[in-house]
């Protein structure tokens, strides 16, 4: 029996994504091999690259001045490719928001390339509250602004997208990225991890501003946006399944109504669990309201000694992977897409009873 998955990534699948991965493992399309046994050359595979790539592009609505890469590395690796294509001799200035965890690690990297601005904190506040856009003090001589959409550890998330400031935007969108629709015009790259909305670990995908594709001979091609984008993503071998899984979760999402209707599932999954939790004594987030995460919902309880428990006896339930990141503690629901509406009121159901046997 399939259980719950919480996961903040690698994360839930959807089911029907993998009964059909399940119906083409040994033999895809009457080939007589998986895809992942395919050169990345093959008519084949390149067609299964190009459709995903197409609909990932449809689902978000992405004009043709941009381009789409995908890339190994995770969202890791870009913390240092952004800096590393987008700073040069001429302007190695940058700004970036501190707005979570995630945040620190791309500022950490950031620093070995130039010199940064910090636009906004939240640290002061651990992070609660996502600083407005109207109170970024941005150097309009850097080359960009850098921001995490959404914090993941944190549950902290930049929603309202209204005054977003006209310097070159680069979003990290690695746990929101196809969990509602997103203005891409806003933005000069946006970059996403894989193993949260889009499919198993192993990939990113850049969406990049065309101009931005600039001939970089001082950087190793591997770390080169421009060779990505002038070999359709395939300079060396990509990670064939990764990719190929990642389109059969794009076609289930264009099945299902696309972002519209991802942000209304997600809109409604997340509500019921934030109006449970405020409504309890037992349980609290104290993330900003406006701030609010609708992938990522850490939460505490009054008594911090039942964690343990906590955990062994939603496991036991069905529900996994409900412990908040090691770096924090406490818990954390991620709910992702794939995550069932049903998996939530499975969670509410378990939590109200937690309470009641140990409040
Ligand atoms: N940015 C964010 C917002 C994340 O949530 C994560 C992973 N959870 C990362 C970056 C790092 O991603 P990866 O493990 O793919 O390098």
């Amino acid at each position: 029996m399939r259980k719950y998955n919480f996961c903040a990534g690698p994360s839930a699948l959807p089911t029907e994504v993998l009964e059909e991965l399940k119906e083409e493992i040994l033999d895809w399309k009457k080939y007589g091999l998986s895809v992942m046994e395919m050169s990345h050359r093959s008519k084949e595979v390149v067609e299964i690259a190009e459709t995903a790539k197409q609909d990932f592009i449809d689902l978000l609505k992405i004009d043709s001045n941009y381009d789409v890469l995908f890339i190994q590395g995770g969202a890791s690796l870009q913390f240092s490719m952004v800096p590393m294509n987008l700073l040069s001799s001429s302007n190695s200035l940058s700004n970036y928001l501190n707005v979570g965890q995630w945040s620190k690690k791309a500022i950490k990297e950031a620093k070995k390339y130039g010199k940064l601005n910090i636009s906004a904190s939240s640290e002061d506040n651990s992070f609660k509250n996502y600083p407005s856009p109207n109170n970024w003090q941005i150097d309009d001589s850097a080359a960009y602004l850098h921001l995490v959409m959404n914090e993941t550890i944190d549950g902290a998330c930049l929603r309202n997208h209204d005054n977003l400031p006209a310097i070159d935007l680069v979003a990290d969108c690695s746990s929101c990225i196809l969990s509602e629709p997103l203005d891409v015009s806003k933005f000069a790259l946006i970059y996403s991890g894989a193993q949260k909305n889009i499919g198993p670990a192993g990939l990113a995908i850049i969406i990049i501003r065309r101009d931005l594709l600039i001939d970089r001979d001082d950087l190793p091609a591997m770390m080169s946006y421009k060779t990505y984008s002038d070999s359709d993503s395939m300079y060396n071998t990509p990670p064939t399944f990764a990719w190929y899984l990642s389109g059969k979760v794009f076609k289930w999402l264009k099945n299902k109504g696309g972002l519209e209707n991802q942000k209304k599932e997600n809109e409604s999954k997340a509500n019921k669990l934030y109006s449970f939790i405020d409504s309890s004594d037992f349980y609290t987030n104290d993330v900003g309201i406006e701030s609010r995460s609708i992938m990522n919902v850490p939460f505490l309880m009054n008594d911090e000694s039942l964690n343990p428990k906590f955990l062994k006896e939603s496991e036991e339930a069905g529900l996994l992977n409900l412990a908040g990141h090691r770096s924090v503690g406490g818990m954390r629901a991620s709910i992702y897409n794939a995550v069932p509406e049903e998996g939530v009121d499975a969670l509410i159901e378990f939590m109200k009873n937690f309470e009641k046997q140990n409040g």
